[in-house]
């Protein structure tokens, strides 16, 4: 249910409210829109027509249901779209097109410090690089681990990029957690709800990707899971769905985005690098998807693809992916929003 405070109403008839709704067995999420403060209450959905009860309560304007299953993530409880902020220069989810670009593995400090400049220097806003790898296969390279960390915290030193990188089970979210600026929820662990409640808990901001065969609500769901956990600072990112189609790793599913803009107030940014599989594909999905209204890109750069510990076939060497963001402006001009 939306609690729908009365503009202007004192925060001691806030205070009340959210006392009664945990009374009554609800968690209260407090959301700040740009005239007033509406309140989530969720919880058991079987019992929650007494949450009714508030609309005679001080500074209470009214109780609604809330219709979609995602109630947090939905557009119903907050119309104006959200902000994420990843640090002191990078907010997700204004004009700027934030593009967060990097290798698929960080491999070395050599690698990862290059990369970085390389790509900060062509106007990427984040670094990206995995630490820790979901692969398919147990005998692929699983990634350097806490050295790994500690590679991209060294990166972020020596080129001012905040850093996104994956985290794949609840163990290990508190120690990545300490490094990174955003934890990354890969597709394989898209419906991992531990995983999701744990990452819920940091308060970090979180990159959650599609999951390969998830619908927009299943998807929406995942990001619910997380924020009922009380941290609202989640970003959505299309990165293909699994199709009948070969000619691409993955279908990256354009459609998604507008899609997920008219229901959810977060923001949303897709990769192209995994939803084709292929770098000839990047730069032309790069700018759709900016056509599309993504909010940011994330794209994987290696300077040596041919010999990358993973993904090499859909990385841009960082020549490539300077072109890419210099045609990049034309779109987000086109889109009037900026790099
Ligand atoms: C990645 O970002 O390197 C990755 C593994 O992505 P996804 O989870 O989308 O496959
Ligand atoms: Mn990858």
């Amino acid at each position: 249910m939306i609690i729908v405070m009365k503009s202007g109403a004192a925060k001691k008839d806030r205070d009340e409210v959210l006392k009664r709704i945990r009374e009554l067995g609800y968690k209260p999420h407090v959301i700040h829109g740009t005239t007033r403060v509406v309140i989530g209450a969720v919880g058991d959905e079987r019992g929650k027509l007494v949450l009714q009860s508030l609309e005679s309560m001080h500074g209470v304007e009214n109780v609604v249901p809330i219709l979609q299953p995602f109630k947090l993530a939905s557009k119903e409880v907050k119309r104006e779209a959200s902000t994420v902020r990843i640090s002191d220069t990078v907010t997700i989810g204004g004009r700027e097109i934030i593009v967060m670009a990097g290798p698929c593995s960080v491999e070395s400090e050599e690698q990862i410090i290059e990369t970085a400049l390389a790509v900060r220097d062509a106007g990427a806003r984040m670094l990206r690089g995995g630490a820790y790898k979901p692969r398919t296969s147990p005998y692929s390279f699983q990634g350097l681990e806490e050295e790994g960390l500690q590679l991209l915290s060294k990166a972020r030193e020596v080129s001012g990029l905040p850093f996104v990188t994956e985290v794949v089970n609840p163990e290990t979210v508190d120690l990545v957690a300490e490094y990174a600026d955003m934890l990354q929820i890969g597709a394989r662990n898209a419906q991992n709800f531990a995983l999701l409640k744990k990452v819920g808990q940091t308060g970090k901001p979180v990159l959650l990707k599609r999951g390969m065969s998830m619908t927009i609500q299943e998807f929406l769901m995942s990001a619910e899971y997380i924020m009922s956990e009380g941290n609202q600072a989640v970003v959505l990112c299309e990165r293909g769905i699994r199709t009948f189609e070969t000619a691409t790793r993955n279908t990256l599913d354009l459609s998604a985005i507008p899609v997920l803009k008219g229901k959810t107030h977060l923001p949303v940014i897709a990769d192209p690098s995994h939803g084709t599989g292929n770098y000839h594909y990047v730069a032309a999905m790069a700018f759709a998807a900016v056509a599309a209204g993504a909010d940011g890109l994330m794209i994987e750069v290696h300077s040596d693809p041919e010999h990358a510990s993973s993904d090499g076939p859909q990385s841009l060497k960082p020549a490539k992916f300077a072109l890419m963001m210099q045609k990049l402006q034309l779109f987000a001009e086109a889109a009037d929003r900026y790099l």
